[in-house]
C-alpha cells in the first residue's frame, strides 16, 4: 500500500507538493476525528470515579465541539487539494504517452500493440483518474487513524498496546499474501480487457467485410466469446478475493475478542481499573476499524496498481532515439539521398542485404521488384520509421540518425498506396501539410493536386467532412487530397510508394498530373509498376529477396537479359489491355 502510495506519487509530476500537502491536513484530519473518542472515553472514566464535575464537563464538551470543527476544517482542505489533482495528473500522463507513442518506431504499432494501446489510453487511464485521488485520501485517511489508535491503545496500557501492535502485523501479513494473489487475478484480467479491446477494434474495422462475406454470424460469435471471457475474469477476480476478506473480517474479530479479554485479565489482576476496563469496551470494536475499511478496498488497490504497471510497460518501450543535433546543409557535394550498404530486418529475419545506391538532387530513381521484395522497405528507412540494421543512409552527406527527426521529416514528403484522410474537413486535412499556410495556398495546392473541381462540387466545398463516417470520397479523389497536402509541404524529397496502384483509368490520368505538379524539381524516389512512369526515371534499380539484382537506365536494363526485361514484357502486355479497355 505504502508503495502504490509512492508509485502514485512517482507519476503526480508537478502535482506532487499538492498531494504531500494533501497528507498533512488527512493526518491532522485524522487526529480531530478520532479524539472525540478518546475524550468521551475520559469523561466515562471520570463519571465511573466519580471526579467529574461541571467544569469538566464544559471543557469536554468544548473539546469535542473544537474537534469537529477542525475535522470538518481539514477534511475539506483536504479534499479541495486531492480532488482535481487526479484529473491534472492522468491528463498530464496522457500527453506525455502520446509524445513517446509519436516517438515510437512504426514497428511497434504493427506488432499486435493496437489492442494494448487503445486499452491503456482509455480503460486503464480512466481507472486510475477516477480512482487515485479517492484511494489515495482513504488510504492516508484510515492508515493515520489506525495508527493514532494504535498510539493512544500504547500511551493507556502497554500489553493493551502490545497485544493491539501483535494483532496488525498478523493483519498486514495476511493483507500482503492477499495482494500478491489479486495482482496474479488482475493481471489476467487486464490481459483479457485488452484481447477484448483488440477483438472490438478489429471487428469495428473489418466490419464491411465482415458483411460482404456474411460472416456476420461468425465474428459476432467471436465477439461475444471475448465478452463472456472478459466477464468471466472480472468475476473470477472478485471471487478469489472473497476468501481473503472473509479471513481477515474474522482476524479483526478475533483481535478485538482478545483486545477485551486482555483488559479483563489485567483487571481481574489488578493492575487495570474496571472504570478504565468499561471505557475500553467503548471502543475495543473500533481498535481494527480504519484497517478494516482499508482493506475493504484492496480489489480496487489491486486493480490501480495493475493498470499502473501497464502504463509503466507501455512508457518503457524504446523509442526511437532522436538525439540528433545536426542540421542538413543546405548544399553540399555528397548526393540528396544515399544508402551505403544497408541491412534491415523487422523480425530477427533480415529482408534487406546490403543495398547501396545514390540519389542526386533533383533527380528520379525507381524501385521495382516483385511484391515482397523490400521495395517499400527502403522507402521507409529512407523515412526513418525504422532505424537500419547495419550500413548508413544519407541525407547530403549526414547520417540520418544525426538529424533531428522533425527535421528530417520536413525534408521528406510521401505518397502511399493507402491514403489516410483524419475525420475532419478537407481543409485541415490539406493543411496538415503546412499549418501555417494560408487559405489561397491551400486551395492552390488543391488546384494543383487536380482537386478542386471536386471539391467544389460537394454540398460544403472545402468545409466538408470527410473521413470515417464523413463524406464519401473515391479512392483517387482520396489520393489527390493526399497529393494536395504534400504539394503544401512542399519537400524537397519525394517517396511515391504505389501511388496509382489500385486507382481506376479515369482516376490515374489526374493523379498522373497531380504528382507530376508535386514532383517538379524535387528528389524522386518512386515505387511504382507503371511502366509509364518507370521509364522516365533517370536510374533503376530492380530490387529481388533483398538485394539489388540490377541498375541502370531503361534502355541499358533492356538491353540486359533479367528481370527487368521479363517485368516490362509482361507490363507491356498489361499496359496494352488497359489501353484497349480506356
Ligand atoms: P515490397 O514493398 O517490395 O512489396 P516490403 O518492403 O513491403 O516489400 O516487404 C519486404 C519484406 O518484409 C516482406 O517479406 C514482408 O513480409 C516483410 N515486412 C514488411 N513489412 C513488415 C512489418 N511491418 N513487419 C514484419 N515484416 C514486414
Ligand atoms: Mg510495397
Amino acid at each position: 500500500m505504502i508503495a502504490l502510495m509512492k508509485r502514485i506519487l512517482g507519476v503526480s509530476g508537478v502535482y506532487r507538493g499538492r498531494i504531500v500537502a494533501a497528507f498533512v491536513t488527512s493526518f491532522l484530519k485524522s487526529m480531530f476525528s478520532k479524539a472525540p473518542l478518546m475524550l468521551s472515553y475520559f469523561a466515562l472514566a471520570a463519571f465511573y470515579d466519580g471526579s467529574a464535575d461541571k467544569g469538566l464537563c464544559l471543557t469536554l464538551g468544548i473539546g469535542i465541539l473544537a474537534c469537529l470543527v477542525l475535522q470538518i476544517i481539514f477534511q475539506h482542505t483536504t479534499d479541495r487539494l486531492q480532488s482535481a489533482a487526479g484529473f491534472m495528473i492522468f491528463s498530464d500522463m496522457r500527453m506525455k504517452l502520446g509524445e513517446h507513442l509519436r516517438r515510437m518506431p512504426m514497428g511497434y504499432f504493427t506488432e499486435g500493440n493496437i489492442g494494448k494501446i487503445s486499452s491503456v489510453l482509455s480503460s486503464d487511464m480512466v481507472f486510475i483518474e477516477e480512482n487515485c485521488m479517492t484511494a489515495l485520501a482513504d488510504m492516508m485517511s484510515y492508515g493515520f487513524s489506525q495508527i493514532i489508535m494504535l498510539v493512544f491503545l500504547l500511551c493507556f496500557n502497554l500489553w493493551l498496546g502490545l497485544a493491539a501492535l501483535a494483532i496488525t502485523a498478523i493483519v498486514l501479513l495476511f493483507a500482503r499474501g492477499m495482494r500478491i494473489d489479486g495482482l496474479k487475478k488482475s493481471a489476467i484480467r487486464q490481459e483479457q480487457n485488452e484481447s477484448l479491446t483488440e477483438a472490438v477494434l478489429d471487428f469495428a474495422e473489418g466490419i464491411g467485410i465482415t458483411k460482404t462475406y456474411n460472416l456476420l454470424g461468425e465474428r459476432s460469435s467471436l465477439l461475444t466469446e471475448n465478452f463472456r471471457e472478459s466477464c468471466r475474469s472480472s468475476i473470477a477476480f472478485e471471487r478469489s478475493q472473497t476468501p481473503w476478506h472473509m479471513a481477515l473480517n474474522v482476524l479483526y474479530g478475533v483481535g478485538a475478542a482478545l483486545l477485551a479479554f486482555v483488559a479483563l485479565t489485567l483487571n481481574g489482576k489488578g493492575l487495570m481499573d474496571t472504570s478504565l476496563v468499561i471505557g475500553m469496551m467503548l471502543f475495543v470494536f473500533d481498535v481494527f476499524g480504519p484497517m478494516k475499511a482499508l482493506y475493504g478496498q484492496a480489489s480496487r488497490l489491486t486493480v490501480m496498481n495493475s493498470c499502473l504497471d501497464r502504463i509503466e510497460e507501455v512508457f518503457a518501450e524504446k523509442e526511437l532515439p532522436d538525439e540528433g543535433k545536426q542540421s542538413i546543409p543546405a548544399s553540399a557535394d555528397a548526393p540528396e539521398v544515399e544508402f551505403r550498404n544497408v541491412s534491415f530486418g523487422y523480425t530477427s529475419k533480415e529482408v534487406l542485404h546490403g543495398i547501396s545506391f545514390k540519389l542526386e538532387q533533383g533527380k528520379m530513381l525507381a524501385l521495382v521488384g516483385p511484391s515482397g521484395s523490400g521495395k517499400s522497405t527502403v522507402a521507409n528507412l529512407l523515412a526513418r520509421f525504422w532505424d537500419v540494421r547495419g550500413g548508413q543512409i544519407l541525407v547530403r552527406g549526414r547520417d540520418l540518425r544525426e538529424v533531428p527527426l522533425r527535421e528530417l521529416m520536413n525534408r521528406i514528403s510521401m505518397v502511399f498506396q493507402r491514403v489516410y484522410l483524419f475525420q475532419d474537413t478537407i481543409y485541415n486535412n490539406i493543411i496538415i501539410g503546412r499549418p501555417d499556410a494560408t487559405r489561397e495556398e491551400v486551395i492552390d495546392a488543391a488546384k494543383k493536386a487536380r482537386c478542386y473541381d471536386f471539391i467544389m462540387a460537394l454540398p460544403d466545398g472545402f468545409d466538408t467532412v470527410v473521413g470515417e463516417g464523413g463524406a464519401s470520397l473515391s479512392g483517387g479523389e482520396k489520393q489527390r487530397i493526399s497529393i494536395a497536402r504534400c504539394i503544401l509541404k512542399d519537400a524537397p524529397i519525394v517517396i511515391l510508394d504505389e501511388a496509382t496502384a489500385n486507382v481506376d483509368a479515369d482516376n490515374e490520368s489526374y493523379i498522373q498530373e497531380a504528382i507530376s505538379e508535386l514532383c517538379r524539381g524535387k528528389t524522386l524516389l518512386v515505387i511504382a509498376h507503371r511502366l509509364n512512369t518507370i521509364r522516365h526515371a533517370d536510374r533503376i534499380l530492380v530490387i529481388a529477396d533483398g538485394r539489388i539484382s540490377q541498375s541502370g537506365t531503361h534502355e541499358e536494363l533492356m538491353a540486359q537479359e533479367g528481370i527487368y526485361r521479363d517485368f516490362v514484357s509482361v507490363r507491356s502486355g498489361a499496359t496494352g489491355w488497359n489501353r484497349r479497355r480506356a
